[in-house]
């Protein structure tokens, strides 16, 4: 395994760089691989930034979004790019299985891997890792890195303040959950130093709906959501029907999951929907209640504690059906 110091001084000269993310990037993901392709571009190398999807219409305003490239759209091209690539950055997952078609030419690749980032039970593709799950955010990770590994404290533009606190504000919930530390917001006070207009960054995150997405939240919110008191647990289900008829785009669904946490006593809440491929599965709770164990055993996922993710080929029906199914076995936990 790579030392940071020989990272360190192997990046002294330009190198030719991939800086890969997680399937359908959230703000932590776009934000964190901004930041760090800013950094990168700004030391002379050669860096091509590319995700394996399109992602949310609420990052779509982010600086330097015009560098990032989806693999989708030219495979031929991007994997050419990867073969050529002395460094690969792999940020915000740690398991190949989250960057999906880009999962083999990626550890095909010959490129030094460097994984960064803050999600448990990494699969240990990597030849250099900077890895704390106990992080909030990739994009803190990043600010730690730089200014630690690299020891570069004089690095941070405008642009890429505004990257990682973008990363670490989408990633706290807004500075809410139990992740938000006092070196959370050190490091935001000194991003906010840096150039990052903090409020302007809530305006285009969170003002920035459509008049669609807002009529299919109150839809989901009257019709979809399924309160199961005895669990403490909370259920919305979205069809392909609904995401059909509300014209749902990618980042309309993110958040919804929260309005079912919000629910006072639930302390485990689902978010479960029909895509076209596969059935989504968004797990949040409070407390212990393992959301990532329940993702890992029985829908072939994973993530943090309090937030973790899964998929299914089975069909909706079967798959809320399942999650019920599951729910006894918590039931001391959730009703403690
Ligand atoms: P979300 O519900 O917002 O998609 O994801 C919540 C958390 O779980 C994120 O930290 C995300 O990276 C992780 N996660 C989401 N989907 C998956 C998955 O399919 N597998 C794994 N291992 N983690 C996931
Ligand atoms: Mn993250």
């Amino acid at each position: 395994m790579l030392k940071s110091e020989e990272l360190k001084e192997l990046l002294a000269k330009p190198k030719r760089i991939v800086i890969t993310t997680h399937y359908k990037p959230d703000g932590d993901a776009l934000g964190s691989s901004l930041g760090l392709y800013f950094w990168l571009v700004a030391k002379g190398h050669h860096v091509n930034l590319i995700v394996p999807s399109d992602f949310p219409a609420f990052l779509d305003w982010l600086p330097g979004l015009e560098n990032v490239q989806i693999y989708t759209q030219n495979m031929d091209l991007h994997n050419q790019q990867i073969d050529a690539a002395e460094f690969i950055f792999c940020l915000d997952f740690n398991g190949l299985a989250r960057i999906h078609d880009m999962a083999e030419p990626i550890r095909q690749a010959k490129g030094i891997k460097c994984m960064i980032d803050h999600h448990l039970d990494p699969e240990g593709f990597e030849d250099y890792a900077f890895w704390d799950p106990s992080a909030a955010a990739t994009a803190q990770l990043i600010y730690r890195f730089l200014t630690y590994e690299m020891q570069d404290s004089e690095h941070i533009s405008a642009d890429m303040a505004t990257c990682l606190y973008t990363g670490i504000m989408t990633d706290t919930g807004s500075f809410r959950f139990r992740s938000t530390t006092a070196e959370i917001h050190r490091i935001i006070a000194t991003l906010i130093d840096c150039g990052a207009r903090n409020w302007a960054i809530h305006e285009e995150i969170y003002n920035s709906s459509s008049e669609g997405r807002l009529k299919f939240l109150g839809f989901c919110l009257l019709n979809r959501l399924e309160v199961i008191h005895e669990y403490n647990t909370a259920i919305i289900h979205v069809t392909k029907a609904d995401l059909t008829q509300f014209e749902v785009i990618t980042g309309d669904t993110e958040g919804l999951v929260n309005y079912a946490l919000s629910i006072k006593g639930i302390r485990l809440a689902a978010l479960i929907i029909d895509r076209n491929e596969q059935i989504k599965l968004s797990l949040r709770s409070i407390g212990e209640v393992p959301c990532n164990e329940i993702c890992k055993l029985y829908f072939n996922g994973g993530g943090h504690l309090n937030a973790s993710g899964g998929n299914s080929k089975e069909s909706l029906e079967a798959v809320v059906a399942k999650f019920r199914s599951v729910l006894p076995n918590y039931k001391e936990i959730l009703t403690k």
